[in-house]
Order: structure tokens, then C-alpha cells, then sequence
């Protein structure tokens, strides 16, 4: 089943994000909504929701010019034109009837066969379709997206009885693949899996508030990233959802779930209803928990309902909790205190625990699908699960027979058959393979590498690295590739990391293999070079050391780019700096879409001197081919522009117009497809008999007269208070890099002349004090200084 063309049903906060993400996907999409009363445009709304998508921040758009691919239209006029949808999505508000309704409208309009869905959050499949006829029903499935749709990972699908094995694999395959999400299949029941379990959490922490007493900014600090939760933690994330739509949710679930043990749970205290009583919505009304004032985040205090300054968050427990060495000691030392915040958490995570464990088979059949919703739907590290297995099943039982509470007949066929984790590994070698326990059966099953899927995870639990230094390791990737992993802190990049890359290059040209991938599953590709290390040996005037680093980088770009096997880079994230330089010198990108890469150095009073300068002067210099009547200096403006101004991509389609990618580049809608891609793509080039470029002898550069022309832009520039003096000065240092010093235009220079220019200038950059202030404030604070 092709689908080649969507429509989506109601142009609301969700209907338009889906709409959005289709376009990002490539796919021409419809955008209907009512007409509204009055005079005026008839498709007003849905062409509204257009336009301020296109202003929305974050951007639902990775490329606004794909907003040419939807149209806006409405259900009175426009209906006729879903005969030509292969994919109908209704995202209309969440009422059985308005639904329904529409459904019928939809009936009368499509082509059989074509695939209709329902975004709903929780009305049952059963009755959204009861009495629509058969190939309306074995049409029919929910697809249920996250806000926003772009960013967030995970996708519920849902199918009834009668739905279709074609249309749901076909839905499925389409959004693994060309949406690039998460997929999980779940139950028909109240919520489905993420937001069954999630918003019981959200309500249970506001139950537990009202119990313990603990402040806001307290709650927030020890329900963060110190238990593997997003930043965002519990009151920051009310506040970004939108308090009256955290209560109305909330208040959903209640009324679904009769039975629930656990209900009470749901139903939202009184202090959420006072602050949708009193406008204070979140974010998007100026203030809900928190609410900035000038450069000041104050919270509410929920004692006197009043903004107040936040206060130092300390307790013994979360102290012991950053000090120890992983999550899973992390979250143990802060439920084994005796202080109030170990009480909180203790009582949240052995609810989220339980509530899950009890939810099973209800919601679906299997634990591995519940915890891939809430890491996937809610960012969280570690799923219900993963949770039970990082604080021992056993323990944990033991603690909460203690207290008194009951045990989920789920855990308890657990311990009874003998086992004590959910999670465990099995086999040896190139089989060994990761098992869950499955419900039920009592007995364990593996998991399956998802299709299309390298799990680096996995590769490394079944093997040796081939080569492996605390910064980075060469594994097997299988299929004859090769792949170097970094794995250093936040992936920068050090002398060790270049070394292992070398040696990845010489290990795939020496052990016949196809090729080499480098890669990571990081949120981050890399984030750039280790500047701590610069830092301190430009203290000490080591400019021996300084520059044997940057032959190192140097030596790392020339071999990936002339070795005599193709070489990928997979990037995802942000892949800054150092991290955009080793890219660059490959012989393709597989990006991630959503890849945020940038050449960043001047932020840090420095140029990219890691072989980046010399790239994109070649890259400029090459970008006309010979012959044409076409001066290539509107290339290399471009580019200047782009590194002076430290501009870094949104996504992997605005790096194209960046010039961070190119033409033969990639990019992978789904994150964790990249690596698996970057090697399909090594073997494709492999296939085709690979042959490494030409050497650069002759790059004809922009010279003085170049250096000129970047100086007038850049006096622009700071005439017109964009940039400071220091900004400039850089700029200025990195034109003359650029355009290959003050020779003549045109002028045929080698790429080792361009690489030592680039080492002369950042060398002679870092004898400055303003770019070494710059240094200490980024990493200090992880920000850039404007000095
Ligand atoms: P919304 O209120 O922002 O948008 C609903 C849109 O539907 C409005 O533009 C409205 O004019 C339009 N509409 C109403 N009746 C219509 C009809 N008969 N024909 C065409 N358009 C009609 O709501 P939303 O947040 O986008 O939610 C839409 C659906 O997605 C709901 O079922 C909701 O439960 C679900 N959902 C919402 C979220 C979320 O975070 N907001 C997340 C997942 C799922």
C-alpha cells in the first residue's frame, strides 16, 4: 500500500503538527477545518494554522519551503478532494459524536480502500467506528502522535477487530520510515500506554505534593534528570503542556477508568483548578508554576499562591544521589534516605512501578512495549521495567511487603518462576541477545533487533571492540563494515578520539573490509573538540603541544578523506565544531533529521582549524565546475557568513542550504535508523567500486582581494551593532584563512598550505586574551561570550 498523499482533519494544535511533519516527510497533504462564522476566507483556519507554523518556535518546520506541500482547505467545500488521499487523519476536537460525524462525511468522500485514522488520546477504537461498514472498519486504525509531532519520538497505533494486517503494517512501516517515529503498538484502552501511566504520574505527583509538603522547585529538582527524567521534571513539564490541558487530561482518564485502583490518582487537586481558575495556564499564559520576570524565574509558592524567588534545593539523599555513578545508583541512593525528598520519590517511582506492573496484559501484552512508550512519549531514561530491574526486583518487593502494599500478581510470577529481573542476557558471542520476561507464559523472550536498526548496545554485548580507548572503540557492525563509536563525555573530541578514528581507518583498509561508519547513538553526535585540554596548554604557552593537536585533526581529515575505502559519517543531534569537521572530511554524511551542525569555533574566539577552513574553501572553490562562466566567490560568502556568525542547522534539510551538506549526503527520517543507513550507503559506494578523490594540488583561491571584499562585510556588520569588535577581528582572521592568505585571486594553492594557514591563525588566536576568556566562560557556563 503506497502512501503518496495525506489529508488531515482539523487544524488544531495537533492536526497542523501532523499536517507539518507529513510536509517534512515529503508528503503533499490536505489541511481541512470547519469554516468559520462570519465573513471572510473560507479556509481561514486551516491556512491560519499554516502560517503560524511556519512562525512556531520550536519549528515544526525542518524546511519551510515545504509548506508548499499542504493545502489548505475546509470540510464544506474541499471533502470531494479526499477521493485522492491515500491516508486520511482526523485530528478534530477529542468528542465521540464530532468525530463520528465526521467519519461519515469522510465515508461518502474517499477512495475503498484508503486508510483512515484517528489521533484521539483515549476514545475507544470500538465506538469511534460502530457501524461504519466493512471496508471502512478494516480501513480504520488510531494513530495516536505526541506534541509536538516533529519532536516528539514516540507513535501509539491502535487497531480494532476488523482493521486490516495490510493497512496497519502499511502505517506502521510508512511512520517508522518516512515519519521517523518510535512505533508502539498498544491495547484499546483508556489512553494507551504512554499517557495511562504518564499522567498518573503527573497526578500522583501532585497528590504527593499535597502529602509531603514540598516545594515546587524541590519536587522539580529531585524528579529531574537525578532520576532519568527530563529537565523539565514534573512542574515544568505542567507548565509547558498547559495547566488546564495537564487538568483536562488528567480529568479524561478519571472518568474512563472506573475500575481503577488507582484513580484517585487522576483526579487533580484542588491548587491545579485554582491556577486554571485564576489564568495562570503555563507558559503560554506568562506564568503557571513559574513565571519569568525580567531575567528572574520566580515560583509559585502554593502555601501563599504568590510568585517568590526559588531557593537552593538541598537534602542528604540528592546529595548521595549526584554523587554516585550512574542512574541506577543515582535513583538508589535517593529512594534509600530518610529525608522528605527520599519519601517523594520513593512514593512516586513505587507507584509508577505498581500502576504498571498492574497494567499488564490490560494495556498490552508485552513489558517491552511499555517501556519503549514512556522513554519514547516522555523522555524518560529508563522505562517502569527498566526501573524494577535498576532497583532489583527482589529488594523492591521486600520494601513494599514491609509497607504493607500488595504485589502485583505480574512481579510475583516473576520472583515464583525463579527470576529476579525482567531484562536479562542470554548466549554467547555474536548470539547473545537480550530477553524479556513474558507476561503470562512465565517465560522469557528475546528481543528482536528492530528492521532496519544497528543497536551499537547491542553490537558491543555481543563482541569485543576491535580497538577501543576511553574516548572511542572500532566495533563490528557486520555486513564487512566497520564502525568507530566515540564514547567520551558529551562526545568530544580529544587526541584519543582522532587516534582511534586512525586506527579505525587502518583496521578496515587492513582487515578487508568494505568500509568504515562513524557513529555514535548519542542524543549528540559530538559536541566538539576537547577545549578543556586547549585551554589548559594555551595557559602554560604549550604550543607545541596546541599544534600537535591539530596535525592530529588534520592527519585524522586527510585519511578519511583519502583512504582507500568509503567512509560515512552518521550524525544526529548536535555535531558542533570538531564534530562538523570529521563529518566534513568523509566521503558522505548520513544525518538524522534532525541534525544541528555547525562549523561554532568563533564562539569560542577561534577558527575551525580541525581541517573545517580548508574544507569549505575547497568546497567553494569547487562548487562551479570548471568551464563555467560563473564566479564561485558567492560560495565562499556563504560559507564565511555561516562560520562567522557561528549559525548552526535546525535540522539536516537547513544544513543542505548551509552547505554542511551536500548533494550525495543523507538523511535518515528515524534517528535510530541513521547508523544502519551509513552503512547500507557504505556498501552501496563499496558496490560500485570505490575510488578516493583527487588530491587537492591546485585550489584556486580568493586571496587578498577576497580578504577585501569579507572585510566590507564585515565593517557592515559591525556599523550596524551586529557583531563586536573582538567578532570582528576573528571574522577578519578567519577571512584570511579562508581565502588563503593575501595572495592573488585565483591563485592555485595545495590543501596543506590551506591546512597550515589554518593552523598559523588559530595558534596565533589563542596567544589572545579576549578568545581565552572566551574559552573559560563557555566552559564554565556551556554558553558562548560575546566580549
Ligand atoms: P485543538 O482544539 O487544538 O484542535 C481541534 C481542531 O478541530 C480545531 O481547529 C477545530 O476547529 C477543529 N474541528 C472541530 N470540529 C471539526 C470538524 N467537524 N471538522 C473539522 N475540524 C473540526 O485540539 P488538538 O489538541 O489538536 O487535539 C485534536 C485531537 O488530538 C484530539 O482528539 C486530542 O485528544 C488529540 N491529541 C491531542 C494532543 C495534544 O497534546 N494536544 C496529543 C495527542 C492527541
Amino acid at each position: 500500500m503506497l502512501i503518496r498523499k495525506a489529508a488531515v482533519i482539523g487544524a488544531g494544535t495537533m492536526g497542523c503538527g501532523i499536517a507539518t511533519h507529513l510536509a517534512n516527510a515529503g508528503v503533499p497533504c490536505l489541511l481541512l477545518d470547519i469554516v468559520p462564522d462570519g465573513e471572510g476566507e473560507r479556509s481561514r483556519i486551516a491556512s491560519d494554522a499554516i502560517a503560524g507554523a511556519l512562525k512556531s518556535r520550536p519549528a515544526s518546520f525542518m524546511d519551510p519551503s515545504s509548506a508548499a506541500l499542504l493545502t489548505a482547505g475546509n470540510i464544506e467545500d474541499d471533502l470531494g478532494a479526499l477521493e485522492d488521499c491515500d491516508w486520511i487523519i482526523e485530528a478534530v476536537t477529542e468528542n465521540l459524536q464530532v468525530k463520528r460525524d465526521i467519519y461519515s462525511r469522510i465515508a461518502s468522500h474517499r477512495r475503498p480502500g484508503s486508510i483512515v485514522s484517528s489521533n484521539t488520546s483515549g476514545i475507544s477504537l470500538g465506538l469511534l467506528v460502530e457501524g461504519f461498514d466493512e471496508d471502512f472498519r478494516s480501513s480504520f486504525l488510531v494513530t495516536h502522535f505526541f506534541n509536538p509531532p516533529r519532536y516528539m519520538y514516540l507513535l501509539e497505533l491502535v487497531r480494532g477487530p476488523d482493521t486490516s494486517e495490510e493497512v496497519f503494517s502499511a502505517v506502521r512501516d510508512f511512520a517508522e520510515v518516512r515519519l521517523g517515529k518510535g512505533v508502539v503498538e498498544c491495547k484499546d484502552t483508556p489512553n494507551f500506554i504512554a499517557n495511562r501511566i504518564g499522567v498518573l504520574c503527573m497526578g500522583a505527583s501532585c497528590v504527593y505534593q499535597e502529602e509531603t509538603g514540598l516545594s515546587i522547585e524541590e519536587i522539580d529538582a529531585i524528579t529531574g534528570p537525578v532520576i532519568g527524567r527530563p529537565k523539565t521534571a514534573t512542574f515544568k513539564l505542567h507548565d509547558l503542556v498547559g495547566i488546564d490541558v495537564a487538568l483536562m487530561v488528567m480529568k479524561n482518564v478519571y472518568d474512563l477508568v472506573p475500575d481503577d485502583e488507582s484513580r484517585e490518582l487522576f483526579k487533580a487537586p484542588a491548587f491545579l483548578q485554582r491556577m486554571v481558575d485564576e489564568g495562570r495556564l503555563g507558559r503560554k499564559s506568562g506564568g503557571g508554576f513559574y513565571r519569568k520576570e525580567g531575567k528572574d524565574i520566580l515560583v509559585l509558592d502554593l502555601e501563599s499562591f504568590e510568585y517568590r524567588e526559588a531557593r537552593e534545593v538541598s537534602f542528604p539523599s540528592l546529595e548521595s544521589a549526584r554523587e554516585a555513578k550512574g542512574l541506577p545508583a543515582k535513583i538508589q541512593a535517593l529512594v534509600s534516605g530518610d529525608d522528605p525528598a527520599s519519601v517523594y520519590v520513593w512514593k512516586l517511582l513505587s507507584e509508577t512501578m505498581l500502576y504498571s506492573a498492574r497494567r499488564v496484559p490490560e494495556i498490552c501484552d508485552d513489558l517491552v512495549s511499555v517501556d519503549r512508550a514512556l522513554r519514547w512519549g516522555f523522555n524518560w531514561e529508563l522505562g517502569p521495567f527498566e526501573l524494577w530491574d535498576a532497583l532489583g526486583v527482589r529488594a523492591t518487593v521486600e520494601r513494599l511487603e514491609e509497607e504493607g502494599r500488595e504485589v502485583p500478581a505480574l512481579v510475583e510470577a516473576l520472583l515464583s518462576g525463579g527470576k529476579d529481573r525482567f531484562y536479562s542476557v542470554a548466549g554467547e558471542g555474536a548470539d547473545r541477545r537480550r530477553s524479556v520476561f513474558v507476561p503470562g507464559g512465565g517465560t522469557l523472550e528475546t528481543i528482536e533487533d528492530r528492521a532496519g536498526i544497528i543497536l551499537l548496545d547491542n553490537v558491543r554485548m555481543r563482541g569485543e571492540p576491535l580497538e577501543s580507548n576511553p574516548s572511542a572503540s572500532v566495533l563490528d557492525i557486520g555486513e564487512g563494515v566497520l564502525c568507530v563509536e566515540f564514547h567520551s563525555k558529551m562526545n568530544t573530541i580529544s587526541g584519543a578520539t582522532l587516534e582511534l578514528v586512525r586506527r579505525g581507518v587502518d583496521a578496515a583498509e587492513q582487515g578487508g573490509y568494505a568500509g568504515l561508519v562513524i557513529g555514535n547513538q548519542a542524543p549528540n553526535f559530538s559536541v566538539g573538540a576537547n577545549i578543556k585540554e586547549l585551554a589548559s596548554a594555551a595557559l602554560e604557552k604549550d604550543w607545541k603541544t596546541i599544534e600537535g593537536m591539530i596535525r592530529g585533526f588534520h592527519a585524522t581529515a586527510l585519511k578519511l578523506r583519502y583512504s582507500s575505502i568509503p567512509v560515512v559519517c552518521a550524525v544526529q543531534g548536535m555535531a558542533l565544531g570538531g564534530g562538523c569537521e570529521i563529518p566534513l572530511a568523509c566521503d558522505a554524511i548520513q544525518a538524522a533529521a534532525e541534525t544541528y551542525i555547525g562549523l561554532v569555533e568563533l564562539g569560542v574566539g577561534l577558527i575551525p582549524a580541525g581541517g573545517g577552513t580548508r574544507e569549505m574553501a575547497c568546497r567553494a572553490a569547487e562548487a562551479v565546475p570548471p568551464g563555467y562562466p560563473v564566479d564561485s566567490f558567492g560560495f565562499l560568502m556563504r560559507y564565511f557568513e555561516n562560520i562567522a556568525m557561528a549559525k548552526t542547522s535546525g535540522s539536516a534539510a537547513e544544513a543542505r542550504q548551509l552547505g554542511y551538506l551536500r548533494p550525495v549526503d543523507g538523511i535518515s527520517m528515524n534517528r535510530d535508523r541513521a547508523l544502519c543507513d551509513a552503512r547500507t550507503r557504505v556498501l552501496a559506494i563499496a558496490a560500485e567500486g570505490y575510488r578516493p578523490p583527487c588530491p587537492r594540488h591546485s585550489v584556486k583561491v580568493a586571496g587578498g582581494p577576497g580578504i577585501a571584499e569579507l572585510q566590507i562585510l564585515l565593517s557592515q556588520y559591525s556599523g550596524g551593532g551586529f557583531i563586536s569588535e573582538y567578532d570582528e577581528f576573528l571574522a577578519g582572521r578567519f577571512a584570511y584563512a579562508l581565502c588563503g592568505g593575501n595572495i592573488d585571486a585565483e591563485f592555485p594553492v595545495s590543501e596543506q598550505y590551506l591546512l597550515d594557514l589554518e593552523c598559523e591563525v588559530f595558534l596565533g588566536l589563542l596567544g589572545e586574551q579576549k578568545t581565552l576568556d572566551r574559552i573559560s566562560h563557555t566552559l564554565k557556563t556551556g554558553k558562548p561570550l560575546r566580549n
